[in-house]
């Protein structure tokens, strides 16, 4: 799997020199202005602790992009956003040639991912998200490194799948969209997914046969859990399913990156690879922050194998 050092990035001289003031940005995205949450006054009170801990989510919401303009998020987002230092530690580990991020939403895995990465390939079903991914990657002056398509995940893999079986270009139906045929020709060296867990309740969802979640141990003995909590189930990944997910992601590239609650049984997380095949590692790591264990990131193929490497030179 090809693998880069980091990009060299000065936020604020590249912010400077690409993009214009405030006004000129506003009138260029337009709506995404109106789906953004950007003041505390406009949380409900059970969202509020997701704005005081805007800075973990996004640390160029200190102002420090050379306009001091600020990161956009719209409801949703506030509360599934991959939190900042976890996007990098993944992204560290995903470092390579092309990365397709399957479920980009406004952007936080796909900014780190451009940091690490020859290129980003970036997509989301709601253009609004969309919009708002390209604003964030323009305040972290990453923009020119990552291909924002909107639409379907199922519909780009399902083409990109059929291509490569008719070893043949098809007429695709779904986007006259060039950089969607454009990147449909592409061979990616990591897919990483992070799919609709099921919105702020996922954590009432149960698999058919409940089972209580139990915190690994020993390397979890303070993971916090809460009172009868149960295994999440795989099956109420969207759009399709955990299993299905992987499956379609291990046709475009054996290095799959999934990013699932952190009461998934890993059993089941087992269940999804072949356990006599070539690829039947899985490397599972809980991602922690503020104290808490909020995900875990589960790789699979080369990245599975991967090994801590020296701090990468930033010159
Ligand atoms: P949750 O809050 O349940 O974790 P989200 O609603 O944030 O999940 O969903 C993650 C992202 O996936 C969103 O940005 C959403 O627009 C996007 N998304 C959902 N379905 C698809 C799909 N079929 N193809 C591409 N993106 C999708």
């Amino acid at each position: 799997m090809p693998r880069r050092k980091n990009r060299k990035t000065n936020v604020k001289r590249s912010y400077g020199q690409t993009f214009g003031t405030k006004e000129d940005e506003e009138e260029r995205s337009g709506d995404i202005y109106d789906h953004a949450l950007t003041e505390a006054d406009q949380f409900p009170e059970n969202m509020l602790k997701y704005w005081r801990q805007r800075r973990s989510l996004f640390t160029l919401f200190d102002g420090s992009s050379i306009t001091g303009e600020l990161p956009l998020l719209d409801r949703e987002s506030w509360y599934s956003i991959t939190p900042e230092p976890i996007a990098a530690r993944i992204a560290q580990r995903c470092r390579c040639g092309i990365v397709l991020d399957a479920f980009c939403g406004v952007g936080g895995n796909a900014i780190q991912f451009a940091l690490t990465c020859e290129r980003v390939i970036a997509i989301d079903i709601d253009p609004i998200k969309l919009e708002m991914a390209k604003h964030n990657a323009r305040v972290y002056g990453v923009e020119q490194y990552i291909t924002f398509l909107q639409g379907d995940w199922r519909e780009f893999s399902k083409a990109w799948i059929r291509d490569r079986d008719t070893n043949a270009l098809a007429a695709d139906k779904q986007s006259d969209d060039l950089n969607w045929q454009k990147c449909q020709q592409l061979n990616f060296d990591v897919v990483f997914l992070s799919p609709p867990w099921g919105g702020v309740s996922y954590r009432t969802l149960q698999s058919e046969t409940p089972q209580k979640f139990v915190p690994l141990a020993p390397a979890t003995p303070t993971i916090d859990v809460e009172q009868d909590e149960n295994f999440y189930p795989l099956s109420a990944l969207a759009p399709s399913g955990g299993k299905d997910l992987f499956e379609t992601a291990s046709k475009l590239t054996p290095n799959v990156c999934m990013f699932v609650p952190r009461t998934v049984d890993l059993q089941e997380l087992a269940s999804l690879v072949d356990k006599n095949g070539s690829q039947s590692k899985i490397s599972v790591e809980e991602q922690w922050l503020r104290g808490r264990c909020k995900a875990l990131s589960c790789y699979f193929g080369e990245l599975a194998e991967w090994k801590e490497e020296e701090e990468v030179d930033q010159e």
